[in-house]
């Protein structure tokens, strides 16, 4: 099996989800490093990697989804419930902006009382507020999906409301596992996976740019992982390559009614390398130091090419994630590991393809 999916790589080729999984179980850590480098180098020069300093602004944990791998939400009339208002936010940017971010991720519960207009005001103000180049990704498609409904709009009509208000960004978080059988056992009230990719399709079809992520260690099966990957890769094709990148972290089980124990960086750092393979069109691959701090720089070894220096989230602090603000030092990591690590801009927004008159 290994030689036949050397020779596809060598090709150019892609490999099927059967050899991803063969992959994950039976080869070697170097073999896994020698084919995603391989994969990697597609697009990449081998001793480069890129990053941007990140800041994940959690505007409210009142949410009524109760996913219970989720150390964070409240549920609507806790006495520690809290939306913050457009002032609070704002300083939580200028915070992350004296640290030398340029994006800003905002990320929030499923919060029952709030409409599309409160967020397209939100925003609208925030921006405002700082005419320099941040770039925002104003909510996961899983928030997205939520306020459409919530208002009663279509995804169509929600995406054109943000694009109108001067939205560019919806990322894809939120989307853990994207398998029904995984979103049944821990989050049946969140959404249906193709619901998830109908979103996601309304909102590069409108012009915003989005993301793809993965979130592994919970008690997902490996036909889970694989099918999250096959289906996304699939969707990545059919969008013509639009989504920006892939970023795959791992679940913090703290506080959270789940719980379990937490993905050794092994175990991460293998399944990165598939990843890199199997998910051919994507540019960029990026690996979790919100999750692994430097261990994740290890990734650039198994494939990835890309991370962030982040400066806060509640989201995953709360089920143990640890920041550090001491970027040199992690920069030094990736160094000693033999890259060279390189500021970049925040990714630019691909225009979907005209229409035919
Ligand atoms: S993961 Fe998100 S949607 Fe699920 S309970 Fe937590 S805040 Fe709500």
């Amino acid at each position: 099996m290994l030689d036949t999916i050397r020779a596809t790589l060598q090709a150019g080729g892609r490999i099927d989800r059967d050899q991803a999984g063969w992959l994950f179980l039976h080869a070697s850590d170097a073999e896994l490093q020698e084919l995603s480098g391989q994969v990697r180098a597609r697009f990449h020069p081998p001793d480069r990697a890129t990053y941007l300093v990140m800041g994940i602004v959690n505007y409210t944990n009142i949410c009524v989804a109760r996913c219970d791998y989720c150390a964070f939400y409240r549920f609507p009339g806790a006495a520690d419930g809290y939306l913050l208002s457009e002032e609070q936010v704002a300083r939580r940017i200028e915070g992350i902006v004296s640290l030398g971010g340029t994006m800003v991720s905002f990320n929030g519960g499923f919060h029952p009382h709030l409409r599309i207009a409160d967020y397209t005001a939100l925003f609208q103000g925030l921006r405002a507020r700082f005419p320099q180049k941040i770039a925002y990704y104003e909510m996961t498609v899983a928030e997205f999906m939520f306020i459409c409904k919530r208002t009663g709009i279509s995804y169509a009509e929600g995406a054109r409301q943000f694009v109108d208000s001067g939205t560019r960004w919806i990322s894809g978080g939120g989307a853990e596992v994207l398998a029904d059988s995984f979103r049944l056992r821990h989050s049946p009230g969140k959404y249906k996976v193709e619901d998830f990719y109908d979103a996601q399709r309304a909102v590069l079809d409108a012009g915003l740019g989005s993301t793809a992520t993965m979130v592994i260690g919970f008690d997902e099966t490996l036909e889970e992982r694989l099918e999250h990957l096959d289906r996304l890769r699939r969707f990545q094709d059919e969008v013509d390559g639009r989504l920006a990148s892939f970023l795959c972290w791992t679940y913090k089980p703290w506080n959270t009614e789940l719980g379990g124990k937490e993905l050794d960086n092994a175990e991460y750092l293998r399944w990165l390398a598939v990843c890199r393979i199997f998910l051919d069109n994507f540019r960029h691959i990026r690996t979790s130091v919100l999750t692994r701090n430097e261990d994740a720089l290890l990734g650039l070894r198994f494939g990835a090419d890309d991370f962030d220096l982040p400066t806060e989230d509640e989201v995953t602090q709360k089920a143990g994630a640890t920041i550090s603000l001491e970027f040199e030092r992690i920069l030094d990591s990736a160094r000693h590991l033999g890259f060279t690590p390189v500021h970049r801009a925040p990714l630019p927004v691909r225009s979907p393809p005209a229409r035919a008159p």
